[in-house]
């Protein structure tokens, strides 16, 4: 792992450490000499994947503020860290918490209730990889706005792995409003 990669990997641990985390990573990262400033931003564009780029160059301010791009990067940190190839299994399934009928996702694996927002924590790192032995209940703990779309906090019960997936189309809009009231993030009213 190159020192860029590395000092990517702190950032990102520090962005993830708590609601004041993203702010002291992103003062981390402005601290940085010119150069390694400039390198570790792309590592972090290149990690908050293509899309998010596209909509740099749309911004407001021309490039995204630091902050923005730590939580896009974020959002995507799980899926860099991807096994190879891993089989992906997108199923329906009767939730295990609220007992909903829920299909499968369809063109975005489905990895959440749509009714109360929970998840049974069976996938590794990657969205239906099934790599986890942990089957512990996730329970969604935050939510934040990401672009334009909305990114769900998952806390497993069980061993406390904390998760961030996409919100789905069809998830609840109440059960999605109720926990932006209560995550802090306001990323919805
Ligand atoms: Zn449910
Ligand atoms: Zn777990």
């Amino acid at each position: 792992m190159s020192s860029v990669q590395e000092q990517v990997q702190e950032l990102l641990k520090l962005a993830g450490d708590g609601r004041g985390g993203l702010k002291r990573a992103a003062a981390a990262l402005d601290r940085l000499p010119d150069a390694e400033r400039k390198e570790a931003r792309s590592a972090l564009m290149a990690l908050a994947g293509a899309e998010s780029a596209i909509e740099d160059t749309q911004g407001d301010e021309g490039e995204p503020t630091t902050k923005r791009l730590l939580r896009w990067a974020l959002g995507r940190e799980d899926e860099a860290r991807r096994p190879g190839n891993p089989t992906r299994r997108d199923e329906d399934f009767v939730c295990a918490r609220c007992g909903a009928q829920v299909p499968a996702g369809g063109a975005r694996v489905r990895d959440h209730c749509p009714a109360c927002l929970h998840g049974l924590h069976v996938d590794g790192p990657v969205p239906g990889d099934r790599a986890a032995d942990c089957g512990g209940l996730l329970t969604p703990t935050g939510l934040e706005r990401r672009g334009e779309e909305l990114v769900l906090t998952h806390t497993c019960a069980v061993c406390g792995v904390v998760r961030r997936v996409r919100a789905h189309a069809d998830d609840d809009p109440a059960a999605l409003r109720a926990l932006s009231a209560s995550s802090g993030w306001r990323a919805i009213r």
